[in-house]
Formats: structure tokens, sequence, C-alpha cells
């Protein structure tokens, strides 16, 4: 067999694609990279960028004692043991080392605490044991800048609006690409295309439940999320994992945009279920407030709602999409929110029981507003965001409600399963030779809960690391 042109080709520019591509080429390996659009980045560059990691310099410099082995049981833990616990291990194990390579490389994450996913430093997503959401400066953008910096000093290609059709082939071993129509041989490919959030169809049977949502849903991952990974592994009888798993954030059923355009809800806002019962913490994590909502609007065959008073929506932010007094008003002109002149009315437009609605609403007026959600402890989930002043009570009409609805689709976590060097496995749990995954393309960290905050970057860079080291064979 002649020389291949190239020791690895990397397909997607995204965090995963551009880490593969950064470290094979730390090891030697010739590579080129090819985008299927004409700027790098994927979603990893729309991310806050937040990259979740144990054991890290930030964490000790900060004082916070962490461990690969509690971070693997947490993680485990929230993901129900449904994934392989020795691919999750290394992930655990690589994460913190795969933080120090970007932060060599010149990613910048302060040692400070932050209250934000916006905010430079170590933050929280609501549901970890101890803090490991590192967010770095200029967030995903940064991230990417960083990594292609990398990649420009080690001499790797970009291709850019170039999609890759197809995987050479030659027996059982992946030998090149096709893309243009032309061909391309390589020692080793790993495929880094992100998810599929961007097909439909695609959606509609990896992950039916975002179709829940209706005219709802809107989809924030970049457009190159097309699936292009299943296409690849189909070729290889590759073994796909991750069925019916991704990323749903609750919405107001008017929003349209990712929280940075679209604004936020007021603080003083109550959720309800169809029984007109609070059943969260309205600040919940996001690893785990779809699946509530979802979970509710199950039990009780009805939407989840929330509710607020003239006096929040008046005290909104100019500036923003969806969030504004003024926008507000004309989601109630349009009907996609309701507004009464009383709690009880209110609950006659959105269909549950007043006089409960009536109880739900008093009751969080007499906890949070005077300092503690004893029933929710949504004190404390504030307090971790920064928010030091207890909310006003909701009292002043009128009243308002829309439907809160997981309808923002983050991204996908059905990929072609991968092994503990991010070789791509087949039908039988073998390693197809000369084909690595990464990222959303690649299956097994990504599981049924979102592990906050930052799993999906640090799942990307990672694993491409792992991947770029693993295709160059050094
Ligand atoms: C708005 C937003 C905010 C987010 N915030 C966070 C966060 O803070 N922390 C976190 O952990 N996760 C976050 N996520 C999720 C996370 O960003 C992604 O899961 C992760 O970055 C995906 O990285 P990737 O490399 O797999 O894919 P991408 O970054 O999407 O890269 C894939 C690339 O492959 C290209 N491509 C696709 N098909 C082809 C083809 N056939 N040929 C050539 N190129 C192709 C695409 O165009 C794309 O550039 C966020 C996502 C979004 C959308």
């Amino acid at each position: 067999m002649s020389e291949p042109e190239y020791d690895v080709v990397v397909i997607g520019a995204g965090g995963a694609g551009l880490a593969a591509a950064v470290s094979a080429a730390e090891r030697g390996a010739s590579v080129i990279v090819f985008e299927s659009e004409g700027e790098i980045g994927g979603s990893t560059q729309l991310s806050a960028g937040m990259f979740t990691a144990a054991a890290t310099s930030v964490q000790k410099a900060l004082g916070i004692d962490d461990s690969v082995d509690r971070f693997f049981q947490h993680y485990m833990d929230l993901n129900q043991w449904q994934l392989k616990p020795g691919l999750v291990r290394r992930f655990c194990e690589l994460s913190g080392p795969t933080l120090e390579w970007i932060l060599e490389l010149g990613a910048e994450i302060p040692a400070q605490i932050s209250t934000n996913a916006h905010m430079p430093g170590l933050t929280r997503a609501g549901v970890e044991d101890v803090w490991r959401a590192h967010v770095p400066k200029d967030q995903g953008y940064g991230l990417v800048q960083v990594l292609d910096r990398a990649r420009r000093s080690h001499g790797v290609e970009i291709v850019l609006h170039t999609r890759v059709e197809r995987l050479l082939v030659e027996d059982g071993r992946v030998s090149g690409v096709v893309a243009d129509g032309v061909e391309l041989t390589a020692g080793a490919v790993v495929v880094a295309t992100g998810g599929l959030a961007q097909d439909p169809d695609l959606v509609g049977r990896w992950f039916p439940r975002a179709l829940d949502a209706g005219d709802s849903l809107f989809v924030v991952a970049a457009p190159g999320s097309r699936g292009d990974h299943l296409g690849f592994g189909d070729q290889v009888d590759a073994s796909v994992a991750g069925d019916g798993w991704g990323l749903l954030l609750p919405t107001a059923e008017f929003v349209r945009y990712h929280h940075w355009q679209a604004g936020f809800p007021p603080v003083s806002r109550v959720h309800v279920n169809g029984a007109g019962r609070r059943f969260m913490d309205e600040d919940a994590s996001y690893a785990v407030s779809g699946g509530e909502i979802q979970l509710q609007q199950e039990l009780h065959g009805k939407p989840v709602w929330m509710v607020f008073d003239e006096r929040a929506r008046r005290a909104l932010p100019e500036g923003y999409a969806d969030w504004t007094p003024a926008r507000v008003l004309e989601h109630v002109a349009s009907g996609a929110a309701v507004v009464a002149d009383s709690v009880a009315q209110l609950a006659d437009r959105i269909g549950v029981p007043a006089d409960v609605l009536v109880t739900t609403v008093g009751r969080w007026n007499d906890q949070l507003p005077a300092g503690s959600d004893v029933d929710f402890e949504r004190d404390r989930t504030l307090a971790a965001k920064g928010v030091t002043d207890s909310p006003a009570p909701i009292a002043e009409p009128p009243f308002y409600a829309t439907r809160l609805i997981p309808a923002e689709l983050v991204c996908t976590h059905t990929g072609l399963e991968v092994d503990t060097n991010a070789a791509v496995l087949d039908l039988h749990g073998r390693p197809v030779p000369g084909l690595f995954a990464a990222g959303e393309a690649g299956a097994g960290i990504l599981g049924t809960r979102y592990v906050g905050g930052g799993n999906a970057v640090a799942n990307a860079l990672t694993i491409g690391r792992l991947a770029g080291q693993s295709a160059a064979g050094r």
C-alpha cells in the first residue's frame, strides 16, 4: 500500500476537531482539517465555554478539594450508571490535564469564584458536589481562538467550505475521506462533526423527546450539526450509542433565542404544574430542570406554567429579544402569554384549580421574599448566583402566566460509540481500524443527564485531544 497523503485527517473544526488536530500535530503527525462551514468553531464557538474538570490548578488555587474518584462517582450517579464506567473514568482522569493543556496553550481561567456562565472563573451549575465549572475568558470563542492559534503554530491546514461526504474504507480499515468528490488518503481519520440537532429527521429518530415542544422547539446548535457522523458510521457498521439523549433547556413558550439574546425571566416567579402546585426550584440546574418539567407534564397531562406579576414585568431590563416589559405585553397580545386581574382568575384561564394556585402563590410570598424557601431551597441557588436581595412578592395585578417548555435544543448525545482511546467501535464492540470520534459525534461520555457545568465542552476537548493522540499513533 502506498504512503497516505496525511497521517491524520480531522473532519470538523469545532472544539473536538481542533483539539484532535493540535494534539496529533504535537506528536509529530501531519494533519489536515476539513470544515463544512465558512468559519471554524461550530457549537463550541457559540458556547459559554464552560468546562467541567476535577483536581485542576484553578480549583486548588481556590482551596477546593476535588479528585478524579469524586468526580467519577458524581458523574456515574447522576447518569444512573447507564454509561460505561471505564470510559467515564478515563474522561474524569483526562479532563483535568486537558484543562491544564488549554491553559498552557493560552486560555485564561482566573482563580476566582464566578457567579454565572459569563464571568470567567470557577462556577457551578447547581448539581455538583463541588464546584467544577471552569469559565474561560471570552467563553467558547476564546477556547476556539486558543486552539486555532496552536493549530496554526503547528502548520496544520484547515480547508473551509468543504463538507466531507464519506470515508474511504479499504479491507475494513478507514484509509481517508472523500470531499468535493476528491479522495484524500490518511493513516487515520477523526470524526468531529458535532451533533445532529439541525437535522429534523435525525432529531425525530434519535431524540424524539425534543419534538414534544412542537412549534416552540428551536435549535441553538451550530448550523453544521447535521449528524454526518451517523452516515460515516453506517459505512463501517459502527455502533451508535446515546439513543434518546440530548440537552433541552426549558424556556417560556414564546422564547426563540438562547438566553444571551432572549433575556431572563423575572426572579419573582413561580413554576406550577397542572395541579397548581409548585414542584421545583425555579432556578434549578439545567442538568435537571428540563427533566423535572417534562415529568410534571406527563404526570398531569397538562402544561407547566410560569407565573409572575406586574411589578416583575415592569422590572425586566431592556435590550433583549423576548424578556422586556414591552415584549411581555406583545406576547400577551399574541396569545403566547396569559394575563388576569387576580391569581384566581389567572388560574381559571390556564386551567389549574384556583384555590390551589392562590395558596401556592401565597406560600411562596410568605417564604422566599422573607429570605428562605423552605420547600425548594431556592434561596441557596440564588445566593450561588450572586443574587443576595430577596425577591419581591408576587402580589401586584395584573398577573401573568406563560407555558414553560423544554424547547431549546442545545446539543445531542447520539454518536459513534468510542472506547477508552476514542477509537470507534463496530457492532461487535471491536475498534474500527483507522477511525476515531470525539465531541458530540463520539458517544459514551454525554449521558442521560447533563453533568454541569460544562459537560459537553469538556467532552469535546478532552476526548478530542485523546482522539488526536490515538490517531497520531504515538
Ligand atoms: C449556545 C450554546 C451554548 C453552549 N454552552 C455550553 C457550555 O458552556 N459548556 C458546555 O459544556 N457545553 C455547552 N454547549 C454545548 C457544547 O458547546 C457542544 O456540545 C460542543 O462544543 C460540541 O463540540 P464538537 O466539537 O463536538 O462540535 P462543534 O463545535 O459543533 O464542531 C463540529 C464542526 O464540524 C463541522 N462539520 C459538520 N459536518 C461536517 C462535515 N461533513 N465535514 C466537515 N465539517 C463538518 C461543523 O460545521 C462544526 O464546525 C453549548 C452549546 C450551544 C449551542
